[in-house]
């Protein structure tokens, strides 16, 4: 088979966030294929690139076209939002090529790395990603709420900082209020929230609270929520977590 394809992430939405190797990449590329937003933030589409729109919902069959057009030999880009291999489609191709013709295994298949939400959010505030940390989406689309709220009381419990994807949609209002509520049984009021919106972009928004203080309904689908552990603080605007478990190194 002499087509490729590779899985790229744009990063959180400024084009300086999105890595020379992507641009090189998706620049390579004859076919394009992705949701419509993603595809919209790659810079100069070439007349004689095509474009595969999809909508959000349908990976797995985005995945797999995107593997049947390597197949025939296009050098494909598959294209996702920040990182490619975290809550998108990188993994949704693997499943595709695990399922799909295994002819499509030998295909030069390969990710490109990309600045992910968690990281363009942290760097808004300063440093909450300083120590142990873990991701967590709040998506129940592939996964049950049960299983999302045993990983929830097992962040809290091993007192991991916590980022919070997909924290809301249209679809799913009241999924970041319960994870509070559970949070809240488990973890000290004072314990700093991050509400970042847009981050990484011109548009980026902060609010910064408490657990017993934060309102669910600050968070939209451009959000990602920072819960701290038991050591994360503020100094001065910023708010971060020491290196050291015993708090702020001396
Ligand atoms: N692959 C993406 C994540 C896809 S899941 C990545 O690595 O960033 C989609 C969720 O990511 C959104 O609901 C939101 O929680 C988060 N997100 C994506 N871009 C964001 C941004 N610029 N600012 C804050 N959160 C963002």
């Amino acid at each position: 088979m002499s087509g490729s394809l590779v899985v790229v992430g744009t990063g959180p939405g400024k084009a300086e966030l999105m890595t020379p190797a992507t641009h090189a990449a998706l620049a390579r590329a004859t076919d394009l294929v992705g949701y419509g937003p993603y595809l919209d933030r790659v810079p100069a589409l070439r007349g004689d690139q095509c474009r595969h729109a999809s909508d959000n919902r349908v990976e797995l069959e985005r995945a797999r076209h995107a593997l049947a057009l390597a197949a025939s030999g296009k050098t494909v880009a598959v294209v996702s939002g920040g990182d490619p291999g975290v809550f998108a489609m990188a993994a949704a191709v693997f499943e595709a090529l695990e399922q799909g013709d295994p002819a499509w295994r030998t295909l030069d298949i390969r990710v490109e790395p990309g600045v992910t939400a968690m990281l363009a959010a942290a760097a808004e505030v300063g440093a909450p990603l300083g120590g142990d940390f873990c991701a967590i989406s709040l998506s129940d689309n592939l996964k049950s709420w049960t299983v999302i709220e045993r990983r929830l009381a097992a962040a809290a419990d091993a007192d991991f900082v916590i980022a919070l994807y997909n924290p809301a949609s249209k679809a799913r209002p009241h999924q970041l209020a319960r994870a509070f509520d559970l949070l809240r049984a488990l973890k000290a009021g004072e314990t700093p929230v991050l509400f970042v919106r847009a981050a990484g972009t011109d548009e980026a928004e902060v609010v910064a609270t408490t657990l017993a203080a934060a309102d669910a309904a600050v968070a939209d689908m451009r959000t990602l929520v920072i819960v701290g552990a038991s050591t994360t603080r503020q100094v001065g605007r910023w708010v971060y977590t020491p290196r050291s478990e015993r708090g702020a190194a001396s």
